[in-house]
């Protein structure tokens, strides 16, 4: 039996419009933070409507000194989602602080805004939200109650460049959105971030802080040649180059097309599973003519045969991931934050039911529809084994 061909996961759509921006950027003297990542600066607060932007070497970073900036540390607590990435709680302990955890959803694995208000204590200082997946969180919701707390709310945009809610977009109403530009991200450098901010005050700590606490850059000096500078703050060397804000110029062009594509790949695979027993798609309707960023196309495998059916793509060469197991049940966490199975029970259920399929902009449809046909076969067969194991039984 020859093996069917492989469906990869994710594939970058970088090409000759990035390899000449390098090659330009490799042609001048500041290879360092300069004017291409100024421009890239430019194009992000332009493109999210926000006053502020600036980038840097990670998401995980501008999380960390988003938190720093606004003065987040030692004995405070932040409130975020066991359903995420690591990074968006090991940035709260880069600070120094405590991720308090919050369930989630279960029709999005967003933070549950009903459950927000009961977490927060004298010593939470600030909401981490993650736009999971793309669709954006319950923003104005998590404003109220922020506000009614003296509460600071720091995004994790992480998935969500292109996203819009009841007319918010990320950086809308939190003090910053954070942003990911890791190899498979919607907007992707290979590895870098960003944050945008309305607040000038914080936006010009947050540029002290993203840079050793100097007082002055190369490209400053590359501009008016050099002058003492000064350290006036305790930084850290989060700043981007101009080589991966290079990468990153052509891309912001293309950012519609790559959303119509994805759009159309999800509208595909939706409708393909709406035929399909033992699988759910998490909700991709966004209230208020909002809009989805489909970073990723994550299924539910109801019965508990999430890992069975892993194993049947990749025997089928369909490459899969999962996003996420929760948080709260990773050795580091539980040990840190004291958690049991069953503290989280919605995060749990959908940890232990999710699975993301192949899907990035360059996708052919076709690829859809044969992931399709083998997640089918391989239900079927995984079903047929669970019968037989039960009337064994
Ligand atoms: C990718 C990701 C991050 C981390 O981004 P880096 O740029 O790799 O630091 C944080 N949060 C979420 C939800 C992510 O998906």
């Amino acid at each position: 039996m020859t093996s069917p061909p492989k469906i990869s996961f994710y594939m970058h759509d970088l090409g000759a419009a990035e390899v000449e921006m390098v090659r330009e950027v490799l042609s001048q003297p500041i290879l360092t933070t300069g004017i291409y990542v100024e421009r890239v600066e430019r194009l992000l607060a332009d493109y999210l409507g926000a006053r502020h932007a600036l980038c840097v070497t990670s998401c995980t970073g501008a999380l960390h000194m988003s938190l720093l900036a606004l003065d987040i540390g030692p004995g405070d607590e932040v409130i975020t989602t066991p359903m995420t990435f690591i990074a968006t709680a090991t940035a709260i302990l880069e600070a120094g602080a405590r991720p308090v955890l919050v369930d989630v959803e279960p029709d999005t694995g967003n933070l549950d805004m009903a459950l927000v208000e009961a977490a927060i204590t004298p010593r939470t200082k600030a909401i981490l939200p993650v736009h999971l997946y793309g669709l954006m969180c319950d923003m104005r919701r998590l404003r109220a109650i922020a506000d009614a707390h003296g509460l600071a709310i720091i995004e994790d945009a992480a998935h969500c460049v292109e996203g819009e809610r009841d007319g918010a977009r990320p950086g809308t109403l939190g003090s910053t959105a954070c942003f990911s530009f890791y190899a498979t991200k919607n907007l992707t450098c290979g590895e870098g971030g960003a944050l945008v901010t309305n607040d000038g005050a914080l936006y010009e700590r947050l540029r002290l802080l993203r840079h050793h606490g100097m007082t002055k850059t190369a490209s400053d000096r590359a501009r008016e040649g050099y002058t003492h500078w000064d350290m006036t703050a305790m930084g850290w060397k989060y700043n981007m180059s101009n080589v991966e804000a290079a990468l990153l110029l052509p891309q912001f062009e293309r950012l519609p097309r790559s959303l119509a594509a994805r759009r159309a790949l999800a509208q595909r695979y939706a409708e393909g599973l709406a035929r399909q027993p033992g699988v759910r798609v998490p909700r991709l309707a966004v209230s208020g003519d909002g809009i989805h960023a489909h970073h990723l196309f994550p299924v539910w495998i109801d019965g508990g045969h999430r890992d069975a059916v892993l194993d049947g793509l990749k025997r089928r060469g369909v490459e899969v991931v999962v996003n996420y197991r929760p948080i709260h049940l990773l050795t580091y966490f539980q040990g840190l934050l004291g958690h049991q199975p069953g503290d989280f029970p919605v995060a749990e259920a959908l940890g232990e039911s999710v699975l993301s399929l192949p899907f990035y902009p360059a996708m052919p449809l076709a690829h859809v529809d044969m992931v399709l046909e083998r997640l089918a076969e391989t239900l079927h067969e995984v079903q047929a084994q669970s019968l037989t194991l039960t009337s064994q039984a």
